[in-house]
């Protein structure tokens, strides 16, 4: 497994990147600065255009010392120049998308994607005069066929919510690049220590921070990650003209909690492991995809790209209305696993996701790409997000109805 390339190891990263002892208090943690203004030396102002790392704080929607903190820990532990935090992991995608693509672009956009983005892409783009193409990505000759001249950006999610399927980051980098396009990626599922996405060829590094890089299920935020210049026209476009910026008080939230996310991964790793394990020796378990799992269709690749494998499992239990009741059976008995939507909490959460109504209400796949999902997720999935509480406690509470 890669080492990614940073001066400090990781945990180091994620505890000092960003923050420094305040200069005036000597106060160790970092403050929440709720300023939504800031004090002008000079009587020029500056245009939006010029903004820069060293330009002064100005108004909150250009920048906020408690977000620039959270936005420096991001980059620092993907490795990259610059990162952009949204208002939500959405804002984040749709940052993406209006920021690089216009009437007459075309994009690619992974054919299973985070729900709200395939919704996004569907039905929004194609509004706005942008030519969208939904691809299986972990396909490589579907995509080289998807390509066009005007093929602007191509969106992929690895590993990708719900079924855990993953995308060749290295391979697709290269059919992008040698296109002319940029590769975004979702890396939601995999946080920051799941894949060296910068080294792998990925332009724009996305993240949903509610999820793994929060860790605690109490704040909402998105944020992107790449270089200085495709950050700087992101900021421009999607904070201050768009306006979809991270509160200061989220940011510090976030901020906390990422400062333990390598430590916390190793543990959401190794958990989801023993879990994974134990679910392939249940009967009533039909399937069960985890990329730390030999089983997992693409076990070669998850050993090749993947650095650590993450908490997210989903498993089978037979035919839909199998799933529907087990699903049932687990809104009645859990008591330690929340039946929630959401993941990368250190609360565990498992939800129950039918084939079918995803396919009516998000997905709208082809039947090759229908064939391609039901590989992985038959009839319906739980998408089970495995926490950090001990691995036994969280096997007992599955035990009474699996
Ligand atoms: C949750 C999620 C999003 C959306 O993030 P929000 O913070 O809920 O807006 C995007 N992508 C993935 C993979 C997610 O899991």
């Amino acid at each position: 497994m890669a080492k990614r390339n940073t001066q400090s190891g990781p945990q180091t990263t994620a505890i000092h990147a960003g923050e420094a002892p305040d200069p005036t208090t000597g106060a160790s943690a970092p403050a929440i600065h709720m300023s939504s203004t800031f004090i002008s030396d000079a009587p020029a102002g500056f245009s939006a255009h010029d903004l820069g790392p060293d330009s002064p704080y100005l108004y909150a929607r250009w920048s906020n010392p408690s977000v620039d903190m959270l936005e420096r820990k991001i980059a620092a532990m993907e490795g990259v120049e610059a990162c952009l935090c949204t208002a939500s992991g959405m804002a984040a995608a749709s940052a993406i998308f209006f920021t690089f693509l216009s009437a007459g672009d075309h994009v690619i956009v992974s054919d299973v994607s985070y729900a709200g983005v395939t919704e996004l892409a569907r039905e929004t783009l194609p509004r706005l005069g942008i030519e969208v193409s939904m691809v299986d990505l972990s396909d490589l000759v579907a995509l080289a066929n998807a390509l066009r001249p005007n093929t602007k950006l191509i969106h992929t999610e690895t590993p990708v919510n719900p079924i855990g399927r993953l995308t060749d980051l290295a391979a697709v980098a290269r059919l992008a690049h040698g296109a002319g396009a940029l590769l975004s990626c979702d890396a939601t599922f995999a946080s920051p220590l799941g894949q060296n996405a910068a080294e792998l060829g990925v332009d724009l590094i996305m993240h949903s921070v509610t999820k793994y890089i929060g860790g605690h299920g109490d704040a909402v935020g998105g944020a992107v990650a790449g270089s200085a210049e495709l950050i700087k026209q992101m900021r421009l476009e999607a904070s201050i003209h768009h306006g979809g910026i991270l509160s200061p008080f989220n940011a510090w939230l976030i901020a906390r909690g990422a400062a333990t996310l390598p430590l916390r991964m190793k543990a959401h790793q190794s958990g989801a492991q023993a879990v994974a394990e134990w679910l392939e020796t249940r009967s009533s378990v039909t399937r069960v995809i985890y990329p730390g799992l030999p089983s997992h269709p693409q076990y070669q690749l998850a050993q090749r790209q993947m650095t650590n494998t993450s908490g997210m499992i989903a498993f089978q239990v037979g035919n839909a209305s199998q799933g529907e009741a087990t699903a049932q059976a687990m809104i009645d008995k859990l008591k330690v696993i929340h039946y929630a939507v959401s993941l990368g909490h250190h609360r565990s959460l498992i939800f129950w996701m039918e084939t079918a109504g995803l396919m009516d209400s998000s997905f709208k796949l082809t039947s090759a790409q229908l064939d391609s999902y039901r590989a992985f997720a038959g009839d319906g999935i739980f998408r089970l997000s495995v926490g950090l509480e001990d691995a036994d406690d969280l096997i007992a509470d599955l035990g009474q109805v699996l």
